[in-house]
């Protein structure tokens, strides 16, 4: 009774080996949903990506999104902004305050609502091309499989 083997789950490093869609991972990780299932969420705090899919239990902490998603966040708002900025100049010549009034919030609002989805987008970009951890080899090379050898430490310029 005791050595009767559990039904396994499937593995997600199995599933990973096969093809990725580029597309569908970039609209499931822009809907801030796992790259992999689309059921699960990517994210358990605002911008903290979950350490695995709560529902298909693909392992999401193997991004390394870093600053990537401020860069474009400011990219996309800053084109949004300072066109509608233009426009209502050139339209309407509002008062400096009005300007300020109008496109401050505007900015600081646009940016927290785009960076998720934004963030979202590039973990599953990272997902769908295997980079970094997320392609199945990774942790293999890294030794992080076998545990026994020690990772090369960055920087170590020593002979
Ligand atoms: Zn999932």
């Amino acid at each position: 009774m005791l050595d009767r083997a559990e039904p396994s789950l499937p593995d997600p490093h199995e599933r990973s080996h096969g093809p990725r869609p580029i597309l569908g991972a970039l609209l499931r990780g822009a809907a801030l949903k796992c790259p992999a299932c689309g059921i699960g969420s990517m994210f358990r705090r605002y911008l903290k990506v979950a350490n695995d899919c709560a529902h298909c239990g693909e392992p999401l902490h193997h991004h390394r999104a870093d600053d990537a998603p401020a860069y474009f966040t400011i990219a996309i708002v800053g084109h949004i902004v300072v066109g509608l900025v233009l426009a209502v100049e050139m339209a309407y010549h509002p008062p400096l305050w009005l300007h300020a009034a109008l496109w401050l919030p505007l900015t600081v609002i646009l940016a927290l609502l785009l960076l998720p989805s934004v963030k979202g987008t590039i973990v599953a970009l990272q997902w769908a091309l295997f980079m970094h951890g997320f392609s199945p080899d990774a942790e293999e090379e890294a030794g992080l499989a076998g545990g026994d050898e020690p990772r090369p430490r960055r920087l170590d310029f020593r002979p």
